[in-house]
């Protein structure tokens, strides 16, 4: 019975298709008129670069406001994405199969010859679909892929809201339900506001846009995501003082590093002579950071991250293995992408990337691996 009632929850509604549709309406129109900073891209190798408008934590305070509006004047209901979890989740998995076909057929037909539109087809279709066929294609004007990721992002914190409203609904929004939402949110916030250091990352400069990304920013990203804020409405966890300051420790440090090693490589992409950790950089080939948290271990941001995710994790105790889907994913994850521009930076680089190596030969893990 139980398992027919799910089957019968993912077949999506009108109302949540329209729920949908008004969001990533939203999205696009305030994406393109909002107010936001300018930021040139990477250098792609035709030697163009792509502008993004930063303006995603605009885009999120103000749906969030206007939110708010709707549900005081009772226009909607906090807890709507949370009821509607299950259909929302079919719906945008639909919307991304079929995104991904278009941008496919879109992407054969290409004739541009420059390095964001140029079309990548092996001619094995589930390959070129899954990876997709062009870098950073465009609709109407704006970016997918920058749009996609932050339509994820926003998602993820949108349902984690609703279901908060949903655990205060029930009484159920204790110790444990707060740090995990307060960890999120900072999370989210913190991602929107450095929002342009975005630009310089894997995703945006070295993938193409295919069934592979889209799915992970639309659906990936938001549903499992919150898969602790799920958990956390049917299960009781009642943290102890000791337990919720040691979480609170694995955030920070997880942030401190995160956040740091992905600013000092932005900020000395944008100037290699600017200071890290108030020393003058160590470079290595004019092109390659070995100062900072880039001369402790290679990708240390990817620690910050798996200390972060372990830290959403955490509020819900260790009865269950379900809430550490999201730190056990992004390990895999992560330890595949860095294998992945390993093999790049080894190849874009040669004998400078061999030289940071042998400079600094931990990989992710300082002293470990
Ligand atoms: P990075 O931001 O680490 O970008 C990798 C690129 O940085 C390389 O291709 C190279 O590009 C450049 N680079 C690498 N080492 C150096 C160095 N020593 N000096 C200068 N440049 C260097 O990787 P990602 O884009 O994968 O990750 C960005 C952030 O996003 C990370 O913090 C990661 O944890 C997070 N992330 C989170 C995910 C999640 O699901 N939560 C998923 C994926 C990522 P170039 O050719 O420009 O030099």
């Amino acid at each position: 019975m139980e398992v027919e009632a799910i089957l019968a929850g993912l077949i999506p509604s009108w109302s949540s298709v329209v729920l949908l549709s008004c969001y990533l309406g939203y999205l696009a129109v305030a994406g393109s008129v909002l107010p936001g900073k300018i930021v040139p891209g990477a250098l792609l190798s035709d030697g163009s670069r792509l502008h993004y408008r930063c303006n995603g934590l605009a885009s999120l305070l103000l749906l969030v406001a206007l939110l708010e509006i709707g549900i005081y004047m009772k226009l909607m209901s906090a807890v709507v994405i949370a009821d509607k979890g299950l259909e929302l989740l079919s719906a945008t998995f639909i919307f991304s199969l079929f995104v991904s076909l278009v941008l496919y057929a879109a992407g054969l037909k290409s004739r541009s010859q420059s390095s964001s539109l140029k079309p990548h087809v092996t001619g094995d279709f589930i390959h070129d679909w899954w990876f997709g066929v062009q870098l950073n294609p465009h609709f109407l004007g704006i970016d997918l892929k920058f749009f996609f990721v932050r339509a994820g992002m926003m998602g993820w914190l949108l349902i984690n809201l609703s279901l908060l409203a949903k655990n205060y609904e029930a009484g159920t929004a204790n110790l444990s339900v707060i740090l995990y939402q307060l960890f999120c949110t900072l999370y989210v916030l913190d991602y929107f506001f450095y929002e342009e250091f975005m630009t310089s990352t894997w995703d945006i400069i070295a993938e193409k846009l295919g069934f592979m990304l889209v799915f992970g920013d639309l659906v990936f990203i938001p549903f499992t995501f919150s898969i602790q804020g799920w958990w956390l409405l049917k299960n009781k966890v009642e943290l102890t003082k000791v337990a919720a300051v040691a979480n609170c420790l694995v955030f920070l440090v997880g942030y401190r590093v995160f956040r740091g090693a992905n600013k000092q490589k932005h900020i000395f992409k944008k100037d290699p002579k600017a200071p890290i950790w108030g020393k003058a950089p160590k470079v290595i080939g004019g092109k390659l950071l070995a100062s900072g948290y880039w001369g402790i271990a290679r990708h240390c941001n990817y620690l910050g991250d798996l200390l972060l995710a372990l830290s959403f994790s955490l509020p819900c105790g260790i009865s269950s293995a379900i809430p550490y889907f999201y730190p056990t994913y992004l390990l895999i994850l992560l330890i595949w992408r860095e294998r992945r521009d390993e093999a790049r930076c080894s190849q874009k680089y040669k004998e400078i990337w061999a030289e940071y190596c042998q400079l600094v030969p931990w990989r992710i893990l300082p002293y470990v691996y």
